[in-house]
């Protein structure tokens, strides 16, 4: 067996020596784990013929909104609706704009535009490659109503001054925490801290379900405006008297709801009966997932031009899930090595790795698109302003192929293998000289 030291002394891959991976991953990056618990659990509910009721999904909310803390759980087809309901539910309407860093997936902002407002692209922080608070703080207006923080890559946002910030102005904080299920800031779950929390349980995502989505929050006008908003078949439960008149309740002609927003977001309950199993389990693979993604940073601490994408120790944070795992890159240690170069090298050592994240949002063609017939690129239709952000004005985020890398995203705790994927990097960043050759 070849020792973390030995394979750092071999030549690398690219110029014709051994990989540094060489051992089978066996299921180490395998995901969604699907058992026959889940297999069971779909069955019951195709059996009962009930795809499209709710009782399953109801037991599903409850033992969400429990493991979450929060009141409310609210369950959705998909996580691009339940970010949708959350932004109407927290009073987003024609005009308003809502702040969201450009680098995230596009459901984080883009639903504001079928609302009639407008999305404001932040920086981001390059060590927590989250929301920065500076950037938010300067694209405030009097037209700002949401704030969408993202804990990116399952790293807790710094939530302590965006809330701070909102609440100064009545603004209100969107979490999305599609990214970082069950991630702690300052020891407080994900998802509670804002005004509202949305998700997505896609089976890609570190609590999988198939498609699915969910909004939590503490506040009972958020989640009744979110089941007036796209849960017609719920309106019986709306207790707000407001809303209860707008649903149409009450009035001889309108025998059932009717969702206010059009749309329609109600869960498959084949994934709810997954997401239930899913939850069952969930804390338990989290923390092996911790374990070894913590486990693999550990050993890489002092490794030059790698940093670890995590939150500092005794900081009461902690990653949640650790989706599409990241690291951090600094060329300057390694001589100025391009991180494309450097990632090719690893990919050579049989460690998969490429430079960047999501595109940056700012840059994207819907600048200039007009969905809706406007005349004019829907972004400013909707817009008081021009609220576009330029080439060049969010720094951190257009510079994410620089600094910002792909890591293995370890399920398993299996150090014997991570151990080669440690070496596949340090050997990497030790031949850097060689590679700029
Ligand atoms: C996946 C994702 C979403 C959207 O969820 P879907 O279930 O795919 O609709 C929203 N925000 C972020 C950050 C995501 O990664």
């Amino acid at each position: 067996m070849t020792t973390i030291t030995e394979s750092i002394n071999q030549p690398l891959a690219l110029t014709g020596g051994p990989k540094a991976v060489t051992r089978d991953p066996q299921d180490i990056l395998d995901w969604p784990i699907v058992t026959p618990e889940d297999e069971q659990a779909v069955l019951d509910v195709l059996r009962a013929g009930s795809m499209s009721g709710t009782d399953v999904t109801r037991r599903f909310e409850a033992e969400f909104a429990a493991w979450e803390g929060t009141a409310f759980a609210l369950a959705h087809c998909n996580g691009t609706a339940a970010i949708q309901a959350a932004m109407w539910a927290a009073g987003v309407r024609r005009g308003d704009e809502v702040i969201c860093p450009s680098m995230t997936y596009w459901a984080s902002g883009l639903p504001a535009l079928t609302l009639g407002a407008t999305v404001v692209w932040a920086d981001i922080q390059r060590d927590t490659l989250c929301l920065d608070p500076a950037s938010a703080a300067e694209r405030v207006t009097g037209r700002t109503k949401a704030i969408v923080v993202v804990h990116y890559a399952g790293y807790p946002a710094d939530m302590d001054p965006i809330m701070a910030l909102a609440e100064a102005r009545g603004i209100k904080v969107i979490e999305d925490v599609s990214h970082a299920h069950g991630g702690l800031y300052h020891g407080r779950k994900l998802g509670t801290i804002g005004h509202v929390g949305a998700m997505s349980i896609m089976s890609g995502k570190a609590l999988p379900a198939g498609e699915g989505g969910l909004l939590v929050t503490d506040d009972r006008q958020i989640y009744e405006r979110a089941i007036l908003w796209g849960h017609y078949a719920r309106h019986g439960d709306l207790t707000i008297t407001e809303l209860l008149a707008m649903s149409g309740l009450g009035r001889p002609q309108a025998a059932s709801g009717v969702p206010i927003g059009g749309v329609k977001g109600r869960i498959n309950q084949l994934a709810s009966a997954m997401g239930r199993v899913q939850l069952k389990h969930y804390d338990r693979r989290n923390a092996e997932i911790c374990k070894a993604m913590n486990y693999f940073w550990d050993q890489l601490d002092g490794t030059p031009g790698v940093r670890a994408h995590r939150p500092p120790r005794d900081s009461g944070s902690a990653m949640g899930g650790w989706y599409t795992a990241r690291g951090l890159y600094v060329a300057e240690e390694l001589g100025g090595l391009p991180l494309a170069r450097f990632c090719e090298a690893l990919t050579a050592e049989g460690c998969p790795a490429g430079p960047g994240a999501n595109m940056p949002l700012h840059l994207q063609a819907f600048n200039e698109v007009d969905i809706y017939g406007d005349g004019q690129a829907t972004v400013l239709a909707n817009a008081t302003r021009d609220v576009r952000a330029p080439a060049g004005s969010l720094p951190v985020s257009e510079a994410i192929n620089d600094f910002c890398f792909g890591v293995p995203w370890f399920k398993r705790y299996r150090p014997e293998i991570i151990d080669e994927y440690v070496a596949a990097i340090k050997k990497v960043a030790a031949h850097a000289d060689a590679l700029k050759a």
